[in-house]
């Protein structure tokens, strides 16, 4: 099988997985466990990587609150935030985000309406940019919390969140950011967010872990979302993973080494994917700004007569998308690509393809191969 899927999830580096291997059946001690050895080791393990991984984002280790992954972290930070904020009897009701995020923030954000704030979606432009005059107009309001994605999950666009960060705070409203996709793959930062989530499986670490990233000075205040033992400063109570915490940082310590020679290798990659594409079908499209995306990333329209599932289903040894995987058992359009302009119909015609860190350059002349055969098999059948 060729992996060009690499938006949806990656392989567990083989790196990772060796330093994980300890923590399950050698060093099992509970890392809440102070005072014995078994416990003292694992506690110890787990502040190594969470110094990785706020290294990994310019934050310090008190900063980072480890979760489940960046599902939990975004619903911490956005109900955390908000909850925090009514509980202190502010006024301020209104959430933005952005039609193109992914359903777990625009769900968070819609089931606070049950509690009365206001969510405000912002539209994109066709490049998936949000507009920096759509926020500030938005921000008129009084405004509770900011959340835009750094990287979208579909089309790889980056935003800019230095501009809309800056925005948001002359408002007086914090600012989150979902940083699943960006964290491990560009140079990032948590200066300019109060909030930022993470998810180990989207660089090279193990499915089930993540972190959300919580300002320390001056401090982001949350309400958690779990009663239990108050662990993670009293923002995530329940027994920390070691073994995943352990992988997490072992990726984030891979992904800062590798940065600056992994993503020139991937921007080859794709360029080499993306001219045999548009060879084998002119007239291809590629969705979203192509100047501000990350190495990797593809987001393709077929030309018309093409349908994105017909394509996947001729190659079964290549692992594709059509859109984002939590919705791909619906038959609905993706709306990420609707919220940037697309048809039902247009949409229809699109797949997203992704290079990572074990994509060869074989793979990619054997991808275009198979690619190939399935362009001329669907122009016969047209
Ligand atoms: C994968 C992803 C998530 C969800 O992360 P999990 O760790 O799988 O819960 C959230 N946001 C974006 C942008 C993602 O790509």
């Amino acid at each position: 099988m060729i992996y060009l899927d690499n938006q949806a999830t990656t392989r567990c580096d083989p790196e990772v997985v060796s330093a994980m291997l300890p923590w399950f059946s050698e060093h099992y001690g509970n890392p809440h466990s102070e005072g014995h050895k078994a416990g003292d080791l694992a506690a110890e393990a787990v502040e190594n990587a969470r110094a990785a991984v706020a290294s990994l984002i310019g934050a310090t280790p008190r900063e980072i609150v480890f979760t489940s992954g960046a599902t939990e972290a975004n619903n911490l930070a956005i109900k955390g935030a908000a909850r925090h904020l009514a509980r202190q009897g502010s006024e301020r009701r209104r959430l933005i985000t952005v039609a193109t995020e992914h359903k777990c923030v625009l769900e968070s954000v819609r089931d606070l309406a049950a509690e009365g704030f206001e969510p405000v979606i912002l539209p994109v432009c066709r490049d998936g940019l949000v507009s920096a005059r759509d926020l500030s107009v938005a921000l008129e309001v009084p405004t509770a919390l900011v959340s835009i994605m750094s990287v979208n999950n579909e089309t790889g666009v980056i935003q800019n969140i230095e501009t809309l960060s800056a925005l948001t705070r002359q408002a007086g409203a914090l600012f989150h950011t979902d940083a699943a996709q960006a964290a491990g793959k560009m140079s990032l930062t948590c200066a300019s967010s109060d909030l930022m989530s993470l998810s180990a499986h989207k660089f090279y670490g193990p499915k089930g872990i993540g972190a959300l990233y919580v300002r320390h000075k001056p401090r982001t205040r949350l309400q958690p979302l779990f009663s239990g033992g108050g662990q993670e400063r009293g923002l995530r109570s329940g027994t920390l993973p070691t073994p995943l915490i352990v992988g997490f940082g072992e990726a984030a310590r891979l992904a800062q080494k590798a940065l600056s020679g992994e993503a020139p290798r991937l921007e080859g990659l794709r360029a080499q994917l993306l001219e045999g594409l548009e060879r084998l079908f002119p007239g291809l499209v590629v969705n979203g700004a192509q100047a501000r995306r990350i190495a990797g990333a593809l987001n393709l329209m077929f030309p018309p007569g093409y349908a994105a599932r017909d394509i996947m289903a001729a190659l079964p040894d290549i692992a594709l998308s059509t859109g984002s995987a939590c919705s791909s058992a619906e038959i609905t359009p993706s709306y990420v690509l609707t919220a940037m302009g697309l048809d039902a119909k247009d949409a229809a015609r699109c797949l997203r393809l992704s290079v990572g860190r074990f994509t060869s350059t074989p793979e990619i002349v054997q991808a275009l191969e198979e690619f190939g055969l399935a362009a001329r098999e669907a122009r016969r059948a047209s």
